[in-house]
């Protein structure tokens, strides 16, 4: 099988990597090319990380504030009907 990088294709370029087994199926299949491959993880560090760390950080503290509300929503229903 010939293995052609899918965005070398995407742009017209020299796509052909390598050959795989089988090497009598002539047909293709898709990989990534080492340029693409090191721009896809440089711009995976720049644009995901960051933002998957904010996500995280608004998910933990909005799970905070829930927790906060639900505890003084309690001790005001507490101060509002008393225990008798
Ligand atoms: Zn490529």
């Amino acid at each position: 099988m010939r293995v052609l990088c899918a965005w070398c294709v995407r742009d017209g370029r020299a796509a052909f990597l390598r050959e795989k087994l089988p090497l009598e199926d002539r047909s293709e299949t898709h990989g990534l090319c080492a340029d693409h491959f090191l721009s896809l993880s440089a711009s995976v560090k720049q644009v995901v990380t960051p933002k998957m760390w904010w996500i995280a950080r608004a998910n933990h503290l909005s799970w905070a504030l829930t927790r906060w509300v639900r505890r003084q929503a309690g001790r005001l229903c507490s101060l509002l009907v008393p225990d008798r």
